[in-house]
């Protein structure tokens, strides 16, 4: 926020950003349905289009109201093939980005990136640094070979990195996949590492309404974790572990696991409480293999046990300790920051000071088997088979 009261991004007010990218995106995205569908060639990953767009307009671009800009869009083909994995149609996919103002979200993270999100709930726009962008365009020819093998993955689900230009400055950004659904309230929200070392939210974190809390914040809330039937455990740790080990692959590292808690039955007493609640309904989702159930089972589609329509898709059934009947929304975030000389340092200058093993700064494989541990022992844990009968004969 400068002097003026007006919130802005590398001295650009966001209003006119967000307006900008809406155009560059409409134009670029409207642009591929000329270039038919077809195989993804090595050479369509190193790909950039750029498209000028002058105030008053040209023979490819609409006039404007904000200062003459330039649009870069990355791999083009590339992503529109990802987007044809989650079975995204290009026009939905153009309407969800352009043609309703994005709403800015605040972030919690440290890196100072702005987050917006589609009006319609299903896609996330996050700015990135250069670095991150250039690491995205090396990690596409795997990212790529992963996700056609592969479409089930908690991992980030990019459908788009672009840039834009402007008065010198580059802000580049990335389309993703929006793992929270609006609709359904989280009463919980942690982004866990794995880590304990500042792994605690901060005060005026915790002070808003709905607080991204994390791994030691995570660990009191939850002593016994959260419990899941077996079918579903295994299932979610099979897929953390094989996502784990790509990003282990690309020496990747710091990224966190995002999990939101719907809590079913504290739900119900809130619902009964507040009498004027409109029940909003849940719409289907854009894009395919997206949601959290989703993510981790070969069907495609939602248990039809819960067909009633007021209750939330896509969760993964779980309970926590006192039996409270739980949905849980999750995936992993911030992959774009891979293992680099002034990381070591810091790490090695951190281990003088602090114990090694806590620090969330780790080489690669040990941050990785970490993380694995941390999510497959502390914080989801089997139903014990007894204890899931005394449950559902509780409820
Ligand atoms: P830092 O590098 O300081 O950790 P960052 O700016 O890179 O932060 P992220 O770690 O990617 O940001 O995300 C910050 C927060 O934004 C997350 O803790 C989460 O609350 C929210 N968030 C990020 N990605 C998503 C997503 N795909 N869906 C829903 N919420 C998200
Ligand atoms: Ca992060
Ligand atoms: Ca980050």
């Amino acid at each position: 926020v400068n002097e003026a009261g007006v919130v802005t991004y590398k001295k650009k007010p966001t209003s006119e950003l967000m307006a900008a990218i809406q155009l560059g995106m409409g134009q670029s995205i409207g642009g591929l349905s000329s270039i038919t569908e077809r195989d993804v060639l090595m050479q369509d990953f190193v790909v950039v289009q750029s498209v000028f767009f002058p105030k008053e307009g040209s023979n490819m671009t609409p006039a404007h109201l904000y200062s003459d800009f330039r649009f870069k869009t990355y791999a083009p083909v590339a992503f529109r093939y990802f987007r044809d994995v989650f079975k995204i149609r290009e026009d939905d996919f153009m309407m969800s980005l352009c043609d309703e103002p994005l709403q800015e979200l605040s972030n919690p993270g440290a890196s100072g990136s702005i987050f917006y999100i589609t009006q319609d709930d299903e896609f996330i726009i996050k700015t990135v640094q250069h670095k991150e962008a250039d690491f995205l365009t090396k990690l596409l020819p795997g990212y790529f070979m992963n996700l056609s093998q592969n479409p089930r993955t908690l991992l980030p689900k990019y459908y788009g990195l672009f840039c834009y230009q402007c008065g010198g400055k580059n802000i580049r950004f990335t389309v993703m996949n929006n793992l929270l659904p609006s609709g359904i309230k989280m009463h919980e929200k942690y982004d866990l590492k794995g880590s304990t070392y500042k792994r605690k939210a901060s005060k005026s974190e915790r002070a808003k309404s709905n607080p991204t809390l994390k791994d030691l914040d995570f660990n009191e809330n939850h002593p016994e974790g959260v419990l899941m039937e077996k079918e579903y455990y295994d299932a979610l740790i099979k897929t953390l572990n094989r996502d784990i080990r790509v990003l282990e692959s690309f020496k990747i590292m710091d990224f966190s696991l995002l999990v939101g808690i719907h809590n079913l039955d504290l739900a119900a007493r809130e619902k009964a409480n507040v009498s004027l609640q409109r029940g909003k309904s849940f719409k289907t989702r854009l894009a395919q293999f997206s949601t959290a159930l989703e993510s981790i089972t070969a069907k495609a589609d939602i248990d039809d046990e819960n067909e009633d329509e007021n209750f939330p898709p896509g969760g993964i059934p779980a309970r926590n300790s006192r039996g409270d009947r739980l949905l849980i929304y999750l995936g992993i975030i911030d992959i774009l920051q891979f293992y680099r000389l002034k990381k070591r340092i810091e790490h090695q200058l951190k281990s003088l000071v602090i114990d090694g093993d806590t620090i969330s700064v780790h080489r690669p494989a040990y941050y990785a088997q970490r993380f694995a541990a941390y999510c497959a022992n502390r914080v989801f844990k089997k139903m014990p088979v007894q204890l899931g009968i005394v449950f559902a004969y509780l409820s």
